[in-house]
């Protein structure tokens, strides 16, 4: 028997491409007057050594939800990219803490980085990057659906015709005048139907005493809160003064803040964001943080096409269904496809992909011409 060589792959080139998503309902708001029409998202292509190419995605809710903006993503990239020609790409934790040796902060710059990183270490391996990230739970996971901002009316009706489409979990966008918002939440709860979920976002948008008249005038409805202001302070001031169940999405951005929340009960649920975190590796360990910790998650991240969906696919569906409290879809929030091979939705929910990897191959047309390549 003769002894299988090591394959020793090495990363040898980055590839980015800046690909525009619209959306089906032509736009998407939230708090603070916020909206994005066009969605700018960016592709990476990392090209190994040994005949295997990895592929990753990062798109920002536009330049004022995070600190992170499309084209910082791109020039992060361009930026980062030499540190890594001539890296293992299968060796995870070693190449994120290559990139944080390299570039401090940034997470979302490294997401798309890392994500093609782990669809090079699952093609090599032959598994589903689900299957790398602890293994794969039943044959579906349930998503949400995030409404956009509008009047209570339009929204309450909105609920009516995304349950049409399978979704049981509704997610409103709030954090916008306390008076409307309180309409907004009240109009929605009336349209669910016994099973269905309803989470008000206000995305950081309130004020305390905005927050402290919302929840009070709600404390009777069955809607879970997510991050009501901007500061953790301040929301765990407003968690304090209302029973509804809770959900942590923007400050939450790391395990140091996982640990800090459960240690002040501060969340009941946390929004776990790919590209907040700077990957899947991040992701995966604040995803096994919290199931040790006993606290349930939203899956999913900023925004994205085909290949985030993919990737949200994967932690997902490798995430205990009990701590799972959503998904979420995005490629069939945009017009345009971007890659073959991504999941999706059916009657509500989804499934990751069972072919190696991540599962997807880009399609060159709707990529077009490159914006970067570092060799
Ligand atoms: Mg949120």
């Amino acid at each position: 028997m003769t002894a299988a060589v090591k394959p020793d792959p090495r990363i040898t080139s980055i590839t980015a491409w800046r690909v525009e998503l619209p959306l089906h309902e032509g736009s998407y708001k939230w708090s603070g007057g916020n909206q994005v029409t066009v969605f700018d998202s960016t592709v990476v292509a990392v090209e190994t050594n040994v005949g295997v190419t990895g592929y990753g995605e990062i798109c920002p809710l536009g330049p004022a939800y995070l600190p992170a903006y499309a084209a910082g993503a791109r020039a992060g990239i361009k930026e980062l990219a030499p540190a890594l020609i001539g890296q293992d790409p299968t060796g995870l934790m070693a190449l994120n803490l290559r990139m944080d040796q390299a570039m401090r902060g940034h997470p979302y710059v490294k997401s798309a980085l890392d994500m093609a990183c782990w669809d090079i270490l699952g093609k090599l391996a032959g598994l589903p990057v689900a299957q790398l990230l602890g293994g794969r739970y039943g044959e579906s996971f349930k998503l949400y659906r995030a409404i956009s901002q509008e009047g209570p009316k339009q929204m309450a009706n909105k609920v009516g015709d995304y349950r049409q489409e399978g979704y049981t979990k509704f997610q409103l966008k709030v954090g916008g005048d306390p008076d409307t918002d309180i309409e907004r939440i009240k109009a929605c709860a009336e349209k669910l139907k016994p099973g269905n979920v309803l989470v008000a976002d206000a995305n950081t948008g309130w004020l305390m005493h905005q927050a402290a008249r919302v929840v009070d005038a709600v404390k009777d409805v069955d809607v879970y809160i997510e991050q009501p202001c901007m500061s953790y302070e301040e929301c765990r001031a407003i968690r304090e003064r209302t029973a509804r169940p809770f959900i942590l999405d923007e400050v939450i951005d790391s395990q140091a803040m996982v640990l800090k929340a459960a240690q002040d009960r501060a969340a009941d649920v946390i929004n776990l964001k790919i590209s907040k975190v700077g990957g899947l590796t991040r992701a995966r360990q604040i995803r096994d943080l919290c199931v040790s910790l006993g606290l349930a998650m939203i899956v999913e991240d900023t925004w994205g096409g085909d290949i985030v969906t993919a990737a949200i696919a994967h932690l997902a569906h490798s995430t205990p269904p009990e701590f799972l409290f959503a998904a979420t879809d995005f490629n069939s929030y945009v017009t345009k496809p971007i890659a073959i091979g991504a999941p999706k939705r059916k009657d509500g929910q989804m499934a990751a992909s069972l072919a190696p990897g991540l599962g997807v191959t880009p399609l060159g047309d709707a990529l077009g011409e490159p914006v970067l390549k570092i060799a």
